[in-house]
């Protein structure tokens, strides 16, 4: 993944797109009045780096900051930024259980061999803040049930809870006027389970949500793109397909695959496999 850089997509909206080891996409939201920070970032030094990128750039630093959900890589920084911290009631009580956690790699591992931490995220801790680690962790101040809206100024974010396989908790946040929707990692595979995968169940109503925002510009979490409504349609499109065949055919790989090709007329390419594994992982369980 390339280096992380700030950029101005729309009107009201700086983007830092996201890096390594495992670094999401941050937003700066910029009103007349107020700046909202998206998501606070892997460690200290991610949140550094992007307060001093909006230094360089003359922007006014955040005010406050939401998360979308309670993954490490998106709230460790919290601390560093010290501003009020907003947040979905169930990121709030997944973030209090995490606090309560100790952090060496030896308790990290430990929870990997007892299913309580993904191999794939202490690996990531451990790039990103090595040991000895001390993780400040921010309980929320300001917590939503379903939705909640910030009037920034001549700029407006409605944060709405989404929910879907990746985590219970996501949320996605809908800037206008400038038509962004950032979407953190909402359209993701569920990741804290034994087998990554998607259920139809959860992604089809997701989805119907997601294109219900009046967007042209989607922001995800590790998607190193802001993509056009085109872009995302493409996805969607394939994941409804692929979704709605394996609902029909079950979990017989080769059938699905035959069933994709002929509705595609082309060669399968990586999306439209990965999306094949993860929903008949989905079916399986
Ligand atoms: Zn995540």
């Amino acid at each position: 993944m390339s280096e992380t850089t700030l950029s101005k997509i729309t009107d009201h909206v700086y983007w830092m797109s996201p890096g390594e080891p495992d670094r999401p996409s941050l937003c700066a939201v910029v009103g007349t009045n107020r700046t909202l920070m998206l998501e606070a970032g892997a460690s200290d030094a991610h949140a550094r780096l992007f307060l001093d990128a909006l230094s360089a750039a003359k922007v006014r630093h955040p005010d406050y900051v939401a998360l979308t959900h309670w993954h490490w890589d998106h709230i460790f920084g919290a601390a560093e930024l010290d501003v009020p911290v907003i947040a979905h009631w169930q990121t709030a009580a997944e973030i209090a259980i995490q606090a309560g956690y100790e952090w060496t790699d030896k308790a990290l591992y430990e929870r990997v061999a007892n299913g309580k931490e993904i191999a794939f995220c202490a690996d990531n801790i451990k790039l990103e803040l090595p040991e000895p680690r001390q993780i400040r962790f921010v309980q929320p101040d300001i917590v939503y049930r379903d939705s909640l809206d910030i009037n920034l100024g001549d700029v407006q974010v409605h944060l709405q809870h989404v929910g879907g396989d990746h985590a219970a908790d996501s949320c996605v946040m809908h800037i206008l006027p400038d038509k962004v929707l950032f979407l953190g990692d909402c359209l993701y595979d569920a990741i804290y389970t034994p087998v990554r995968h998607y259920t139809t169940k959860k992604v089809f109503p997701l989805l119907d949500i997601i294109l219900s925002f009046d967007a042209d510009y989607y922001v995800e979490g590790h998607t190193p793109t802001v993509m056009s409504r085109a872009e995302l349609m493409t996805i969607v499109d394939k994941m409804r397909m692929v979704g709605k065949i394996v609902d029909e055919l079950s979990a017989d790989e080769a059938a699905v695959k035959e069933a994709v090709t002929a509705e595609m007329g082309t060669p399968l390419d990586e999306d439209t496999l990965g999306f094949i594994q993860t929903f008949i992982a989905g079916q399986q369980l």
